[in-house]
């Protein structure tokens, strides 16, 4: 059993949590909202320590991460629990439930097994995903220095609800903050994610950039008659060119019926088209579509001189214009992280 890192007690054995912005008041005997953390007589412990409940080698280009460290490949991990009941939940069964409700078994992997594990599979670095990592924080952290140490990457697949303490908590030792708007509404975050408030993850993800230099791209599903209409499109482009810069890439995927949103259609490919185009109405230099294979808003062009820079087709990467995380043609600053040549991760024998 561990103890939680953030927490601070209060009276009557109550204790508050201090790692996401619901910032749970919980009873003793009771647990916070995401179900990962129990007041144990004004103890506050976390349930989720190394406990796996998936593990996958994947293409960086998955997570959507289109700007950092294009083609390589990225040891994954998800654990247990989310602060966020998103209606299209695509990982229910790990987000929502314990694990012994889910059926699921899970592994117990020491932060020293995963970085291990990172380097056998040849993966230039690890990524906790799948389920929101802001709740397993501890474990990310520890982790996440022994990557450091090593020269791996670091990546949160995260909804980005996380409290400033939490961030510069984790922040020295993360690289990329992978985060979801998931529309630019009071309405839409409460009807979608059941969340009060939203705009904290806007301030997050400006102070993971800002103070700790991580490298950020923002997802956003466009779901049909939820957050596909131009106000919130436009909203989310027009906030990002102002807080994150124009070269901060924007994701726009497609959402397939899943959950309880099984009632809506696929998003139409021209609705993607046109959260686009809005997008680049609003300033931002690479937007792409996602969910779309073949589709050439996947590809990677320079804003400056149009050269085609990185070609993908699904998660078969192309580089083709980079130097040196520059347009290779004109030289362009195209905000791409990546290794210089010769510095890429060896495969380790298993
Ligand atoms: S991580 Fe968030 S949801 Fe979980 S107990 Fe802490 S404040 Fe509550």
């Amino acid at each position: 059993m561990y103890e939680a890192l953030l927490y601070e007690k209060l009276s009557g054995s109550r204790v508050r949590c201090h790692v996401c912005q619901w910032e749970c008041v919980i009873q003793p005997g009771k647990l916070g909202v995401c179900r990962m953390r129990r007041n144990d007589d004004g103890i506050l412990h976390i349930l989720n320590y190394a406990l796996v409940s998936s593990a996958a080698v994947d293409p960086i280009e998955k997570k959507p991460l289109f700007h950092f460290y294009p083609g390589t490949q990225v040891f994954s991990l998800g654990g247990w629990g989310c602060n966020f009941r998103c209606k299209h939940c695509q990982n229910w069964e790990i987000s929502w439930c314990e694990p012994e409700e889910s059926g699921r078994g899970s592994q117990y992997i020491t932060p020293q097994e995963a970085i291990l594990l990172t380097q056998r599979y040849g993966c230039r670095g690890i990524s906790w995903t799948y389920n929101e990592p802001i709740i397993w924080l501890e474990y990310t952290l520890d982790s996440a220095k022994l990557a450091q140490a090593q020269n791996l990457y670091t990546v949160y697949v995260t909804n980005g609800y996380i409290t400033a303490e939490a961030l510069d908590t984790i922040g020295p030792y993360l690289d990329a903050w992978r985060v979801d708007f998931k529309g630019f509404s009071d309405a839409l975050y409460r009807d979608l994610a059941k969340v009060p408030r939203w705009r904290g993850i806007l301030e997050m993800a400006k102070r993971a950039k800002e103070k700790w230099d991580i490298h950020v791209e923002v997802v956003t599903n466009v779901i049909p008659t939820m957050n596909d209409d131009e106000e919130q499109l436009t909203g989310i482009a027009t906030w990002i060119r102002d807080n994150l810069g124009e070269l901060t890439p924007w994701h726009v995927t497609r959402f397939y019926p899943h959950h309880y949103l099984r009632h809506l259609p696929p998003t139409p490919i021209s609705t993607l088209e046109k959260a686009a185009a809005l997008g680049r109405q609003a300033g931002l230099r690479f937007v792409y579509l996602g969910n779309v294979p073949g589709h050439e808003g996947e590809n990677t062009r320079c804003y400056s001189c149009d050269q085609l820079v990185i070609h993908r087709l699904g998660y078969h990467t192309q580089l083709s214009g980079l130097k040196d995380a520059h347009c290779a043609s004109c030289n362009a600053d195209l905000n791409i992280r990546t290794a210089p040549q010769g510095q890429l991760a060896t495969r380790h024998p298993l």
